[in-house]
């Protein structure tokens, strides 16, 4: 266990060392073990929530006979799908703790993990564009002072020096100012999911790709395990975090949860040399857009308008996302786009996500993140694992549980989430 642990720390000496065998002796991050009998907590789903989950179930609740089971390969979903923006400034209390919570795990989470996040602090922008989107704006920056959140307001002349491409007046929805998080940014996605995996692993989570969930199964209102692709495997308990396919799999043990599932889609162009430093995002046109670290534009689109579980896209949304950037940047008019994709987000009617136990004894939910759970996957995973462990909710995902349906406290974060990330 030593020696494993210690082959996969990364330091100067592993990275000199393997440039040296032409890097075809890395460790493997991971093993790849077929699933045992039973577990006492099985995972579902192998993103970056469903790997952090085991992680925190692992390391800070001594909980070691447990397996993520994934149906593709770990970071397949959204997770390796999204454009990685990360940020706290929700309205609500609850939101804003949470999600807070998250950004200041990510802070650390290179360290903890002893793997480059890349988390780049380069600060968010939501652009206004009409007395709507200042006012809501304005009145969420009250909300995020008062809850101790580094937010702040920018007028046209402050966003014109921060970011020197952008048409500010010269366009159908003048850009009248926009609401800016310093502390919030981009980070790399397939890195969360495989430093979660690395740690979780060498602490002796099993983790099974490969393996698709086709059931869960209950018995007198308490969970008795999965029926995979692979054969039953018993469990004490069932943590899913499926993402789009959360409801699906929530009916197969008689839970309705509300939520849609449509498509979101993402595109990326050819690589320039940098000329945008910060994340800008505009819920009035739709269009999200920040550099990656090869120079790529990582453009983010809205929701597709109608329930789906296909991982493509409408085309009349991109078109709209393309025309909108263009219309915001017209230095990018002559762009090449190298790659479009989608994912299935999975959506709550109050636009905030769902972290509870259900009727159903031993099982657990994570999902209803919609366009925005990258930012929140360590904070979630955290206070996850806390609700798994104990049977109870983390004070933090309290409000975040499955009666605000039945009781009406819901979380309304549609000006905060809406179509941005
Ligand atoms: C295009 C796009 C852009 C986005 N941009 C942002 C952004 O900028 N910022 C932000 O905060 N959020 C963003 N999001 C949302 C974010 O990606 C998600 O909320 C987050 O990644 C969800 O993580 P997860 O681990 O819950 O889900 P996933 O990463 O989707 O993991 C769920 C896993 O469950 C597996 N699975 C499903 N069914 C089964 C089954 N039956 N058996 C076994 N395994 C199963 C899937 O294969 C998948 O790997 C974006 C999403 C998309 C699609």
């Amino acid at each position: 266990m030593l020696v494993w642990a210690v082959k996969k720390k990364y330091s100067i000496f592993t990275l000199l060392k393997n440039a040296f065998s032409n890097n075809e002796n890395w460790q493997k991050m991971w093993k790849s073990p077929e699933p045992k009998k039973s577990y006492d907590v099985i995972v579902v789903g192998g993103g970056g929530h469903g790997l952090g989950t085991a992680y925190y179930l692992a390391k800070e609740h001594g909980i070691k006979n447990i397996a993520v089971i994934e149906k593709g390969w770990i970071g397949s979903g959204n997770t390796g799908r999204n454009t990685t923006i990360i940020r706290s400034n929700y309205l609500w209390n609850e939101s804003a703790f949470l999600y807070d919570h998250s950004v200041k795990l990510w802070e650390n989470l290179s360290q903890e993990l002893n793997y480059n996040m890349m988390f780049s602090q380069r600060g968010v922008m939501n652009l206004a564009h009409n007395e709507h989107d200042i006012k809501e704006m304005k009145r969420r920056i009250s909300a995020n002072r008062l809850n101790g959140l580094d937010t702040q307001w920018l007028e046209t002349k402050d966003i014109k020096r921060l970011v020197p491409i952008m048409n500010t007046d010269n366009l159908r929805y003048p850009v009248l100012g926009a609401a800016f998080q310093r502390r919030g940014g981009v980070a790399r996605h397939d890195a969360v999911a495989w430093g979660f995996a690395m740690r979780a692993d060498e602490m002796g989570v099993d983790i099974i790709q490969n393996c698709e969930v086709h059931s869960i199964k209950t018995k007198n209102g308490k969970v008795e395990g999965v029926k995979t692709s692979k054969g039953f495997i018993s469990a004490k308990k069932v943590a899913v975090v499926a993402s789009g396919h959360t409801s699906v799999l929530a009916k197969t043990a008689g839970v309705r949860l509300p939520l849609q599932s449509r498509p979101l889609q993402a595109l990326v162009s050819e690589p320039i040399k940098p000329v945008i430093n910060t994340v800008v995002m505009s819920n009035a046109v739709h269009a999200y857009v920040s550099q990656s670290d090869k120079g790529e534009l990582v453009i983010g689109a809205g929701t597709d308008g109608y329930n789906s579980f296909t991982q493509r896209g409408g085309y009349d949304v991109i078109e709209e996302t393309v025309r909108a950037i263009v219309e915001l940047y017209p230095i990018f008019g002559k762009m090449k786009m190298l790659r479009q994709w989608g994912g299935i987000v999975d959506i709550c009617p109050d636009a905030s996500p769902i972290i509870s136990k259900c009727e159903v004894k031993g099982l657990y939910f994570n999902c209803g993140w919609g366009t925005g759970g990258f930012k929140a996957t360590p904070g979630s995973a955290n206070v996850f694992a806390h609700t798994v462990a104990n049977d109870e909710p983390h004070k933090i995902n309290a409000a975040f549980n499955l009666e605000r349906f039945s009781d009406g406290r819901l979380i309304d974060e549609h000006g905060a989430a809406a179509v941005a990330h």
